[in-house]
């Protein structure tokens, strides 16, 4: 396999350093370019400032083949990037003919016969540039060749970087890297309720090796982790086919926290096990206070399988509206197993569902307790083939605490409608 094509991405504006203006240039032309097969090496942000812009793409080129600058291209005396660029490479700048009759002529029709002169400078291209024709703004794209790199600048409004991207510069980049260029394939593996760390010792002997063409990358946050495997290969077939086999090896190993979704979100998982069963669901949250009923519904169509929810938050709703026991109660306290499982019964009973989930805990900050540490969390589903319970221990403030209960019991649901 030949080497792989080297990008350095330059955005140029002060208002990108200062925060003013955050820089969403760099990461849209990165996916782009990654689907493409090129591989992002440096990315820059400089100011307004030849100098610096200058520097920039010379550090590029040093580890890069392609250098794409966005920024600086307007017709303003803040825009330096064209010229810059052109002294770096002892081009000089020459007015376009072409471009200066296409920007007199989209002056005229906005009504102005005179082309103001500080827009005249947009026509000015390095000598030898290629022009990419900017159908959404007045400044063209532009590509220097260099025996050592490609350098093309783009304005950087995003709306006409984007466009000239896709119209010109992707057909440009294909044909000028040809040969060099590998079909990229990504697929994504779900998994919740397993650390990162735990995971990643588990995988360690079934994961391809680090300099392999199958690359997996772990993606944690308070749902889950994903595996991000991505395959580089000369074509995108033999991509898809190392990826089956990256997955037929991971695949064992996730078996107990792997769940199947589209959207990434387990809910949609949840969703088509209760559809495939032909069950209805209804949930009793204490401290996830509507969460779950929140993310089930979330989905168009939810009604089909989601009846509704009681936010059991006060004992006297436990008690009262689910049938919770006040021995239970009184005995083990709100947060507990029994109770966790008289919620999720109640659940089922009040909404006459075939499935029905209890969740009680501390979400903190206060409320915590020796035995019932802040994050300690009960969590039942409940159906005729039984109730099933677990006892989380979750870290983190009061927003994660929740976030991480609801997914565990959504995962504790799909666990009992595929069991
Ligand atoms: P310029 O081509 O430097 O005149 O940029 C014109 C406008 O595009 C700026 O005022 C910014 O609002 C926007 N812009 C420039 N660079 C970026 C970038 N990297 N990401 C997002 N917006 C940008
Ligand atoms: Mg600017």
């Amino acid at each position: 396999m030949t080497d792989r094509v080297g990008a350095a991405v330059v955005s140029v504006g002060n208002e990108l350093l200062n925060g003013e203006t955050v820089d969403t240039n760099s990461a849209w032309i990165g996916r782009r370019l990654t689907g493409m097969g090129i591989e992002i090496r440096r990315r820059f942000t400089v100011a307004d400032d030849a100098g610096e812009i200058r520097t920039a793409v010379r550090e590029g080129i040093e580890s890069a083949d392609l250098v794409i600058v966005s920024g600086g291209l307007g017709p303003t005396r803040d825009d330096l990037t064209r010229p810059a660029v052109a002294e770096m490479f002892g081009r000089t700048l020459r007015v376009n003919d072409a471009l200066l009759e296409a920007l007199r002529a989209r002056f005229r029709a906005r009504g102005l016969d005179e082309l103001p002169p500080s827009n005249i400078t947009q026509a000015e291209i390095p000598e030898g540039a290629v022009v990419f024709e900017n159908a959404y703004g007045t400044a063209p794209g532009l590509a220097v060749e260099t025996d050592a790199a490609v350098v093309v600048l783009l304005p950087g409004v995003p709306r006409e970087m984007r466009g000239i991207f896709d119209d010109h510069v992707r057909l440009y980049l294909r044909e000028r890297f040809t040969d060099r260029l590998t079909a990229i394939e990504h697929r994504v593996i779900h998994t919740t309720g397993v650390p990162e760390s735990r995971l990643g010792e588990l995988l360690e002997g079934a994961l391809p090796p680090a300099d392999d063409a199958v690359r997996v990358a772990f993606l944690p946050d308070l749902r889950g982790v994903d595996l991000r495997l991505t395959a580089t290969a000369p074509d995108a077939e033999l991509a898809r086919r190392l990826l089956d086999e990256a997955e037929a090896s991971i695949a064992p190993v996730v078996v107990p926290w792997r769940f199947i979704a589209e959207s990434g979100d387990i809910v949609e998982a949840v969703t088509d096990a209760l559809l495939g069963r032909g069950w209805r669901m209804a949930v009793a949250e204490s401290c996830t206070g509507g969460l779950i009923g929140k993310r089930m519904t979330d989905r168009a169509g939810a009604s089909e399988i989601f009846r509704g929810g009681v936010i059991a938050y006060d004992n006297f709703v436990k008690m009262n509206v689910l049938g919770v026991s006040p021995d239970a109660l009184e005995a083990h306290g709100a947060v507990s197993e029994e109770v966790a499982a008289q919620m999720a019964t109640g659940a089922c009973r009040r909404f006459e569902t075939e499935l029905g989930i209890g969740v009680t805990g501390v979400a903190g900050p206060g409320g915590g307790s020796r035995t019932k540490p802040v994050g300690t969390v009960w969590i039942a589903s409940a159906h005729e083939g039984g109730v099933v319970t677990e006892l989380h221990r979750f870290v983190g403030d009061r927003r994660a605490v929740r976030e991480r209960a609801a997914q565990a019991a959504l995962a504790l649901a799909l666990g009992a409608l595929q069991g």
